[in-house]
């Protein structure tokens, strides 16, 4: 166990607090917090603006970086995925994705995920533990800096999606600590209007948000049109079912600024949540709570134990075209990394199974 303070995810007053307690000038706050996350500096001997002595002291006390890379996967188009694990050596899954106008990086909230969605190869892992606001700032530094040099700027900025492993608003005060440490003046330079954060409908949470005013995208994930069928793919809707997870969304609707965006997630199971009756379902359900976010149509990816295959391409065209038949905004989301497992929550899940499959 490390007992070190991981100084990345502080804040600037708290890192004004750890300065003054080594007998340090208050100004050393705003040098380290710039080091560690302006310029993505990951270890203390870099830090050559800071006095000898204190380089040296630091790393008795202190640590600018927790998480090691284990493994590094580059797909054929361009997508990389990294899995990462923690001091305490918990898996944590990272993905980049390039796009053609703004890079993407898709980060976990926390190691595992406590929900059950049988869809996803995460829940079976069962929760971990959550993520600090450190680990997750020290996920997007990692990636930064692997894909484009340390501390250089990315040349055309970073979206941010959290659809790693975990459900965010299980998470949320680290969630939006780290998302403020990011967006500060010193930090990454991603602003909350550059995140979007994916819930599965943690519903005292989405009206938590809603009175938030510098906050994220919000995405909502659906996959089911009627409370019957997702309590069986997403069991959370037996606590939250979707008149109250829509009631939410819809107050949350009439709080968007001009700009921010709010969607929904719909993963498309071939014969299971995909016919055409769904759709009209689907579309009825959003037009009765008078709904009008688009929803994007997410091909599913196969793996090993889930019994789940990815709905036909026609298919889901059809099942698009319903959807704007009745008014709703519906867009497919192309998959990308397919051949790394680049699904968010396939890679750590696969090789946790892998480790507890080859224990003695
Ligand atoms: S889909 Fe998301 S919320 Fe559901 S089990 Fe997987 S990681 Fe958790």
């Amino acid at each position: 166990m490390n007992s070190s303070v991981n100084l990345v995810g502080l804040s600037e007053e708290e890192l004004g607090a750890f300065v003054e307690q080594m007998g340090q000038p208050a100004y050393r706050a705003r040098q380290i917090f710039d080091a560690l996350h302006h310029r993505r500096l990951q270890s203390f001997a870099e830090m050559t603006d800071l006095p000898k002595d204190l380089r040296e002291r630091l790393p008795e006390t202190a640590t600018a970086a927790t998480l090691t890379v284990e493994s590094r996967y580059v797909s054929e188009d361009g997508t990389r995925r990294f899995l990462m694990k923690t001091h305490d050596n918990l898996p944590v899954e990272t993905v980049f994705i390039p796009e053609e106008r703004r890079d993407t990086i898709c980060f976990s909230s926390q190691s595992g995920c406590p929900l059950q969605c049988t869809f996803c190869l995460t829940a079976q892992l069962g929760l971990l533990r959550s993520l600090t606001a450190g680990e997750i700032v020290e996920q997007i530094i990692i990636v930064l800096n692997d894909t484009y040099g340390v501390g250089a700027k990315p040349p055309r900025g970073t979206n941010l999606v959290g659809m790693g492993a975990g459900e965010p608003f299980l998470n949320f005060d680290s969630l939006m600590k780290a998302l403020r440490i990011m967006a500060a003046p010193h930090g990454l330079f991603i602003v909350p209007h550059r995140v979007t954060v994916s819930t599965a409908g943690i519903v005292p949470r989405i009206r938590e948000l809603a009175a938030i005013s510098d906050r994220p995208n919000l995405a909502i994930s659906l996959a089911a049109p009627t409370n019957e069928m997702r309590d069986e793919l997403m069991p959370i809707n037996r606590k939250w079912p979707l008149e109250k997870l829509l009631e939410a969304c819809a107050e949350f609707e009439q709080t968007l600024k001009p700009g921010e965006r709010f969607t929904f997630e719909y993963v498309m199971l071939a014969g299971v949540n995909d016919s055409d009756e769904h759709a009209r379902q689907l579309a009825n359900l959003l037009n009765r709570h008078n709904l009008h976010a688009k929803v994007n149509l997410i091909p599913h990816n196969p793996a090993d134990p889930l019994p789940y295959q990815p709905s036909a391409a026609d298919r889901v065209e059809r099942f698009k075209a319903i959807l704007e038949s009745k008014g709703v905004h519906a867009f497919i989301r192309r998959p990308r990394g397919r051949d790394i497992f680049a699904a968010c929550g396939q890679l750590a899940a696969r090789r946790e199974m892998n480790t507890l499959a080859n224990r003695p």
